[in-house]
Order: C-alpha cells, then structure tokens, then sequence
C-alpha cells in the first residue's frame, strides 16, 4: 500500500510538472516613454504644477494632482502603482533612499533605452531615433524560437521606430507601431480601429496611446499571446512639448491602462496566476524644475529609472527602501528568468538578471487538476 502510494505521488508530481511546463508563464512587457521616478515614487512636483510655464489651468491641476500627503498624492497619479503593485508586487527606482535604477547606455535617448531594455546589452555604438536597422538580438525574438513561446510573441507600440529596434524584419513574430493598419480579416474590432486610425490628419511619429492600448488588447484577446511588449509613447511626447499638464494626464492614463490589463488577465483562465507584467521606461528627464521636459546625454537625471513589477515569480516587496543598483540592461536576462529561459545570444553579451526575492519555493498543487486517471489518457 505504501508502495502504491509512493508511486502514485511521484507519478502525480511528475505531471503537475509536465503541465505546468507545457504552459510557461505569460509576460508582459510594458513601458511608457520618458517617464521620470520622481512622479512614480513622489506624484506630482508642486514647482511645476504650479508653474504656468508648464501648466495652463494650475488651479484646476492643482486639485486634482496634489496634496500635502505624499501617499495621497501619488495614489492620485498611478491609483493602480500604489493601491496594489505596491502591496502585491515590487517598485524599485526611488532614489530618496538610494534605490537606483539606471540606463547602461552613455545616450540617455529612447532607440538606445528600449535596444538596452530588449536585447539586454547597452551598445557603446550611438544610433539614433531614426528607422535604422537594430542587429542586437533580444529577448522577444528569443522567446519566440523556444518550444512553449514559438508563434506566441507580440509587440505593439505607438513610436513607429519600434519595428527596427526589433528588427521585425528579420523575425518572426509581429510587431504593430505608429498607425499601421491592423488585419481586418472577420475582425469587427480591428475594423472600426483602423478607420479611427485613417482618420487621424496629423500622423506623429507617436500614436494615440489609446489606439495602441485598443489594438494591443484585442489581439490579446482573439490571439492570447503569450510574451506581449507594449510601447506606450505619449508621456514622451508631452514632457517634450514642456505641457506637464498633458504629461500627468498620460501618466495616469497609462496606470489606467495597467490596471485594466491586470484585471483583463486576472479574470482570464487563459491568463490567470500565470502572468507577470514588468513595467519601465527608456530613460528619465532632467532632475531640475528648469529641465524636466528635457533628456539626453547633456541633461542630468536623463540616467535615473524605475521598474515595477507583479506576478508569480515577484515578490510581494512592495516599494524597495534599501539601497541597491540596477539598470534596464538586467530586464532582458530577468524576463529569461522568469520564463525559465536563460537568455543568451551569439552576437553581444547579455547582463545578468535583476536578483528576484521569490514569493515561496514550494510550486502550488493547481486547486483545478484533473483526476490521475483522466490525465493518463491524455496525450
Ligand atoms: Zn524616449
């Protein structure tokens, strides 16, 4: 009997971790472009809320940005921040207790920040904003020539540099960017999208981060993509603008988008308890109330980051107060990790990932297995 019962469990262990070997984690990557630690870990900044310079209503902004509170305050801007990634997740990058997160890379602009973030080398070799093809192999096109991810990977974003970055040319998964149409083939969705997007006169470099979201989430829903990266651009495209008004706007519209994505996969079988969203941006914005819509090699701050994270695999820490380094350099490796992958590539070498304080040790006995007898049937 005893016997029995030791092979029964063996035999059962091995097929809880056939299955959950059979469906790897989901991540999601999503970044929001140029988006200062300063207002994740400290909300608004009173010097520029209320300098008309940068804001045209500062009474108006005023009341709905700030308080005295800092928590307040920065619940105000990212309520999904820090209602729950900092009770279920971790937020690193406050550098009020010299918690750093930095760019590798000597530029400090978007092309080199995302090449750093994805392939997970910061090039010495400058190259610019501009549609030039990226050689660096990264991550998701790793991702996707493994067994459980093949076919599975997506990339949506509103800059339209992002396909070279990735170099979709030459890959095999797809990445949709700027106001590039979407199939519309017995997609009512993609449909109606694509003729808002044809209605759109002036075409920036950036799409309506709406649009990306709108085109990012149905594709998630029809097609459920196991790796997703989705580049958010328009906080970007304010603080350079110097309108901290329409920056803040974006900002909480990006938290926004975050919370309803985690609900989305939260409430998703396909989804559910097996998805970890890591969330940055490329490069910060001068440090000085004179310089925040401002980055670049010149400009001091442009260097300083953040990260948050949520999902199996990261641990409940919540903010991180103690003092640390690490760089966007270490995502690429850290999604490896989390996908239980090790990343590596022929053509550039790839930082080491960010160390994670696992949740437990102990893999959870999925509550939903089917019976031992059924699962033996199965192929
Ligand atoms: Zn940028």
């Amino acid at each position: 009997m005893k016997y029995y019962a030791v092979v029964l469990f063996v035999l059962f262990n091995t097929l809880v971790n056939a299955q959950i070997n059979s469906n790897p984690p989901n991540i999601f990557i999503i970044t929001t472009d140029g988006f200062r630690w300063q207002e994740v870990f400290k909300g608004a900044d009173y010097k520029i809320i209320s300098d008309t310079n940068y804001v045209r209503d500062t009474s108006l902004m005023i009341e709905q940005f700030w308080s005295e509170d800092l928590l307040e305050r920065k619940k105000k801007l990212m309520p999904f921040f820090w209602n729950v990634i900092a009770k279920k997740g971790t937020l690193v990058g406050n550098r009020e207790y010299g918690n750093d997160v930095n760019v590798a890379n000597l530029f400090k602009i978007s092309y080199p920040g995302y090449n750093e973030i994805l392939t997970g080398f910061a090039d010495r070799k400058f190259i610019p904003n501009l549609t030039v093809r990226n050689k660096n192999s990264n991550i998701l096109e790793f991702l996707n020539n493994c067994n459980g991810y093949a076919g599975k990977v997506a990339a949506f974003s509103s800059w339209n540099v992002m396909p070279y970055i990735l170099d979709e040319k030459h890959s095999n998964f797809s990445v949709n960017s700027g106001y590039e149409m979407l199939d519309e083939q017995n997609d009512s969705t993609n449909m109606l999208i694509n003729s808002v997007q044809n209605g759109v006169e002036i075409k920036s470099h950036t799409r309506y981060d709406l649009l990306t979201y709108a085109s990012a989430k149905n594709y998630i829903e029809q097609k459920h993509p196991k790796v997703l990266f989705l580049g958010l651009g328009e906080t970007d495209e304010f603080a350079h603008k110097g309108q901290y008004d329409q920056y803040l706007q974006k900002a909480k519209q990006v938290d926004q988008i975050i919370a309803e994505l985690w609900y989305y996969v939260q409430t998703d079988p396909f989804y559910k308890g097996n998805t970890t969203f890591i969330i940055t941006t490329d490069h910060g914005r001068g440090s000085k109330t004179s310089k925040w819509s401002q980055h670049g090699f010149w400009v001091k701050g442009s260097g300083e980051t953040w990260m948050a994270m949520i999902g199996p695999g990261i641990a409940a820490e919540g903010e991180r107060k103690t003092k640390g380094e690490l760089y966007l350099k270490q995502i690429a490796s850290t999604i490896g990790i989390l996908a239980d992958e090790d990343f590596h590539v022929g053509d550039h070498p790839v930082a080491a990932p960010i160390p994670l304080t696992k949740e437990s040790t102990v893999t959870p006995i999925p509550t939903n297995i089917k019976p031992i007898t059924i699962n033996l049937n199965n192929k």
